[in-house]
């Protein structure tokens, strides 16, 4: 009999439970037995694994989060540390493993591969910061999380005449401040991937917004960006011209919680499908990836060589449409 691990590693989102249910009871049906790994590849050094039946993955469809739990193991960069762990999955008698994650783990899913041990990815990463595939589970939520956020937001900006900054994730990606300021009529976005306009040309934006009469004001910072928000409220603070008052809101962990929208249920569902049976069909070494309408598996070393590029024609949309 075959028997396969998934586990979840690095940074966590909407749209891992979804994941882990599918390649569970995808490849209990293929006559596989699975297990779930515990923290990441940590639980492959500890030897956190257990057995997942199917009903040990039910209910978690629509829960946000990871019921295996995630972590970060840098040490999994070191030859020997993976040695270990593939040590600890043939004493399971484990022959596959799925890892569902970011660029780092989809990176670490290849070095196993290349060591020999058959492995198989899923991105998962809310930045879409993914080469090779269109979207990433979690996106999808994130993005609805924050676009909801921003609509409350301008609500309340609306009925008392503010400006308001919006700090949203993105350490080095400008994609979720890129496509929610798209979505949510954002005055101005600014990315870390883009110098950004002056302080002084900030001001003016803000400026603007009142001088056409508008009644808020929304921008929209990715926290990755220099100077940085808290830079641009000190210098709108400080000016008395503005029309607006300001206020400035840090999003913050709320974009990696929640219920998994319907896209995500169903893109985890069917990227946990294909990379189960991927696996037991003898694939490895690569990642389930959307691309266009079509599901298909997708080289991870090609998958990890860059990290996908900002969608410079929506900036320019963006722009035009504040
Ligand atoms: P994400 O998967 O969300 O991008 P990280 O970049 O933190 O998050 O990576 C998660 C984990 O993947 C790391 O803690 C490490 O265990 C593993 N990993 C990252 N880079 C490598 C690498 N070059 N070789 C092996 N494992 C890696």
């Amino acid at each position: 009999m075959q028997r396969i691990a998934v586990l979840t590693s690095g940074g966590d989102g909407p749209g891992l439970n979804p994941c882990i249910r599918a390649v569970t009871r995808r490849a209990i049906k293929q006559g596989a037995e699975v297990y779930g790994v515990h923290w990441g590849y940590k639980g492959l050094l500890s030897g956190e694994i257990t057995l997942l039946e199917s009903r040990d993955v039910g209910g978690i469809l629509g829960q946000g989060g990871t019921f295996l739990g995630t972590a970060r193991c840098p040490e999994f960069a070191d030859i020997q540390v993976r040695r270990k762990a593939i040590r600890t999955m043939n004493q399971h008698k484990i022959n596959g493993l799925v890892v569902i994650g970011g660029n780092g783990s989809l990176t670490g899913a290849l070095a196993l591969h290349q060591m020999g041990f058959p492995a198989i990815g899923i991105p998962a990463s809310i930045d879409n910061d993914i080469d090779g595939t269109d979207i990433a589970v979690g996106v999808d939520t994130t993005l609805n999380t924050i676009v909801d956020a921003i609509d409350r937001i301008k609500d309340t900006a609306t009925s008392h005449q503010r400006a308001f900054l919006i700090e949203v994730m993105g350490r080095d990606c400008g994609y979720l401040a890129l496509r929610s300021g798209l979505a949510g009529g954002a005055e101005m976005v600014l990315v870390p991937e883009l110098e950004g306009p002056s302080l002084e040309k900030i001001a003016d934006t803000v400026v603007d917004a009142y001088v056409a009469g508008k009644h808020h004001c929304i921008l929209v910072i990715a926290e990755g960006w220099k100077p940085g928000t808290r830079a641009v409220a000190d210098y709108l603070l400080n000016r008395t011209d503005l029309g607006f008052d300001v206020r400035v809101t840090v999003l913050g962990y709320v974009q990696r919680g929640g219920r998994p929208s319907v896209f995500d249920r169903v893109l985890a569902s069917r990227m946990g499908a294909l990379a189960a049976d991927g696996l037991l069909n003898g694939e490895t070494g690569k990642m389930t990836a959307l691309r266009g309408r079509k599901l298909e598996l997708f080289p991870l070393e090609e998958a990890v060589r860059q990290l996908r590029p900002l969608d410079t024609a929506l900036v320019e949309l963006a722009d035009m449409l504040d």
